[in-house]
């Protein structure tokens, strides 16, 4: 019995042995190149900045050799040994002996050797061979055209050329958000709409423009601030039979995942007043993000909206609504559109060209339509009896694209309309107004038309 329980327990140890063996081996035989970290090899360098390329391997790194190239001539080459077998390296590029041209092109042959025992021993090499364009100069930024001011809560155009060998990314920061531009006219020309968001504080506006050898230029942007816009407060007055008729009905209208149990009609209030309508706003945010930066729609015969015609004003962008039953406050909002109202279902005419971004029924806004215009802008009709286009239809100046109505969250038949500046609610008495839409926009599409033309002349 002890004999066979010990032949057992020894098969078992060679098993484990084998199996141990066999593991090992497959990490020291392993037949893998070290692996280039392709995320670490760049096209362009400024030969300032480190640059550093990773490789990782299975059974660790032994060594690598590093060889500088320009023009067919050896500047250096240099073998460094590494003992502890690290997975992974980050190899730092020797920067050339000798001055170099911008645009010339500098090569790099790495050779990297792990400490796996194939190969009689000698282990995997990889060969990788690194052609990096030298790149000092910055991005060159020249403004075209701007607007001369921007208001709290408003918007600002600016042209400019932007040219660089190489260049990666350019786009305006204001101090909190970020915003891209678009290709105008040409490959250098880049026109930008910005906004001041209401939630900011802040506005400081500066473009930063930077290249794919790594040389970023920023340029401050010199908007003279309005800050003599004034935002109303208003106090809403909140009936009991609102609470209990017309909430329950638009409760019952939203997605299921969204509801809870409430204690009273005031916590439903401002579970409806606050969390849908960020889920409404989440919505209308991802639609605009999803936009096709691509398209531009917005040219000099761009327009001043008309909402709706023959309408009047009942309700002001950037009113701070604090809602009140009986005297107590029960809830609060900024109200970041306007609302106008004529006769009951009145047809909404478009007044510029756009694409469709979004058609759905939200449940504060109801049923809403989201248009694209171009350069990032984007518009809002809300609370609408009906609509007649699609997501992605084409809608063009004088088509009629619905009928107002009480959808949602409506006292009343009215149109909530809103402009959008990429994904930011903007004052609507600009985007409205033929005067401020001739000395923004306007002018500066034709200022950077004429920049273009005077620029291609030989
Ligand atoms: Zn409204």
């Amino acid at each position: 019995m002890d004999n066979r329980r010990l032949v057992v327990v020894s098969m078992g140890i060679v098993l484990l042995v084998l199996v141990g063996v066999i593991t090992f081996s497959s990490i020291i035989f392993e037949t893998q190149e070290p692996s280039l970290e392709s995320s670490s090899a760049p096209t362009h360098w400024n030969l300032q900045d480190e640059i550093q390329i990773g490789f990782s391997d299975e059974s660790g790194i032994r060594d690598y050799r590093v060889q500088v190239i320009f023009d067919g001539e050896i500047l250096s080459d240099e073998k460094e040994v590494i003992l502890n077998k690290p997975k992974s390296v980050k190899i730092p590029l020797p920067k050339p002996s000798i001055t170099l041209k911008n645009g010339t092109t500098i090569q790099y042959k790495i050779e990297i050797t792990d400490w796996s025992s194939s190969h009689f021993f000698t282990g995997n090499t990889a060969k990788v061979e690194l052609n990096l364009i030298v790149d000092t100069t910055p991005p060159q930024v020249t403004p075209i055209a701007s607007s001369y001011q921007i208001a709290r809560g408003g918007s600002a155009v600016v042209a400019f050329e932007v040219k660089d060998m190489a260049l990666e990314d350019v786009r305006i920061s204001n101090g909190t958000d970020e915003f891209e531009l678009f290709k105008y006219l040409d490959e250098n020309i880049y026109v930008g709409i910005i906004a001041w968001p209401l939630k900011n504080k802040f506005f400081t506006a500066q473009l930063v423009a930077k290249d794919k050898a790594g040389n970023v230029t920023r340029h401050n942007i010199p908007l003279v601030r309005n800050i003599n816009i004034p935002y109303y407060r208003s106090n809403i007055r909140i009936k009991e039979d609102f609470l209990s008729g017309k909430l329950d009905e638009l409760l019952s209208q939203i997605d299921k995942k969204h509801l809870r149990d409430f204690e009273n009609d005031i916590e439903k209030f401002a579970f409806f007043n606050e969390e849908i309508r960020a889920e409404d706003e989440k919505r209308i945010l991802k639609a605009c993000s999803d936009l096709v930066s691509t398209k531009s729609f917005i040219d000099e015969r761009f327009a001043p909206f008309v909402p709706l015609r023959g309408s009047k004003l009942v309700g002001s962008f950037g009113d701070y609504r604090t809602y009140y039953l009986d005297k107590e406050k029960i809830s609060e909002a900024t109200h970041l559109g306007i609302d106008v109202a004529s006769v009951k279902n009145a047809p909404i005419i478009a007044s510029n060209n756009a694409i469709v971004l979004l058609k759905s029924h939200l449940g504060l806004y109801g049923n809403t339509l989201l248009l694209y215009h171009g350069f990032g802008v984007s518009s809002i009709y809300a609370h609408l009896q009906e609509s007649y286009v699609e997501v992605s239809d084409e809608v063009h100046i004088g088509q009629e694209i619905g009928k107002t109505g009480a959808t949602g969250w409506a006292f009343g038949d009215h149109l909530h309309f809103g402009i959008l500046v990429q994904g930011h609610f903007v004052r609507l008495a600009e985007w409205l107004d033929q005067k401020w839409i001739d000395e923004n926009v306007v002018s500066v599409l034709s200022k950077t038309r004429s920049f273009y033309q005077t620029r291609v002349v030989p």
